[in-house]
């Protein structure tokens, strides 16, 4: 059985502090947080959420409720981003998750079914 393939994606690991990115460190090519150098790595784009948050009271040019969460990204590690696509339901924790792209305001995943988590 096939399930809907998720996108491949280039995440960017830091090599001094570890931290998970998804763009390049722009101008300066380095860690955001610790301006160490980044390495380049295709992921699947899969992951799974680790812990969530539902924003009700936004920041300026943010509109509520969003979804923060972290999500353990595969061969990647823990990345912080929001979540899209779950309508009416909640995430669940350990629920499975799909990179769907960068936005100005860090990166969006949305709920994703992955067939190997046969139920039953
Ligand atoms: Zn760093």
């Amino acid at each position: 059985m096939m399930a809907r393939a998720a996108a491949a994606v280039v995440v960017f690991s830091c090599t001094g502090c570890g931290r998970v990115h998804f763009e390049d460190g722009g101008g300066s090519g380095g860690c955001g947080h610790c301006g160490a150098a980044l390495v380049g790595k295709k992921v699947s784009g899969r992951g799974n959420i680790y812990a969530f948050s539902v924003v009700h009271i936004a920041p300026e040019q943010m509109d509520a409720p969003y979804t923060l969460a972290l999500v353990d990204l595969e061969g990647a590690g823990r990345v912080l981003c929001r979540l899209d696509g779950f309508g009416v339901e909640i995430p669940t924790v350990g629920g499975p998750v799909v990179f769907e792209g960068n936005s100005p305001r860090g990166p969006l995943f949305r709920a994703g079914e992955i067939s190997e988590n046969a139920r039953g």
